[in-house]
């Protein structure tokens, strides 16, 4: 038969020698590679409790941005679900009432959003179609859970609390040190 390549090679069935029949060579040869690493600087990493260092640009947990004065941007157009390639965005949008000025932007706002963070690939694409400068994707790394309904974030874990507002400036800006937003872009 032709060979396809010329790394082919015959197998022979070879006797074992006493050393190998008994072995124990083999065992302490296990051994004493597994007893060098006992000695050798650990690459693993104890997460949560250590962290890797993470690029500045690092695509991770999505925020909902409030502006200045603390209403939520996000007015439910529905561009960053028709954008998301994994269809991991769902949203109910609301007519805002008077007595709810001070909290939505516009007359419209998100009464239910969600992401599936299980079908999520952090692209960023839902970052890019909103018109609003409403979603960003943070530095953040969304955690484990034990069960997949804990991987629907709600507005509870998405949108930014007034008193605890998520910088997303480092992430924002291109390696040359240009910032990716407008000048008037409200990014804390
Ligand atoms: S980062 Fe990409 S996959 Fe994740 S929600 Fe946004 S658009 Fe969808
Ligand atoms: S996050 Fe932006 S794109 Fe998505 S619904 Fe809200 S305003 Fe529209």
């Amino acid at each position: 038969m032709e060979k396809l390549t010329n790394r082919s090679q015959l197998v022979v069935n070879k006797k074992m020698t006493f050393s190998e029949r008994i072995y124990l060579p083999a065992i302490f040869g296990g051994m004493w590679i597994t007893l060098k690493h006992f000695f050798k600087k650990s690459n693993t990493v104890s997460y949560p409790e250590e962290e890797r260092p993470r690029s500045e640009v690092y695509r991770g947990l999505h925020v909902l941005k409030r502006d200045d004065e603390g209403k939520e941007r996000c007015t439910a157009c529905g561009l960053c679900a028709v954008a998301c390639p994994a269809e991991a965005i769902t949203m109910v949008a609301a007519e805002r009432i008077k007595a709810e000025e001070h909290l939505y932007r516009e007359e419209k706002y998100a009464s239910i959003y969600e992401i599936n963070m299980l079908r999520c690939i952090f692209c960023g694409l839902c970052e890019e179609a909103c018109p609003k400068e409403a979603i960003f994707l943070t530095d953040r790394i969304v955690a484990s859970e034990f069960s997949r309904d804990a991987f629907i974030y709600g507005k509870d874990k998405l949108v930014e609390t007034i008193d605890n507002r998520i910088d997303i400036s480092k992430r924002q800006v291109f390696s040359t040190g240009e910032s990716m937003q407008p000048q008037n872009t409200i990014i804390n």
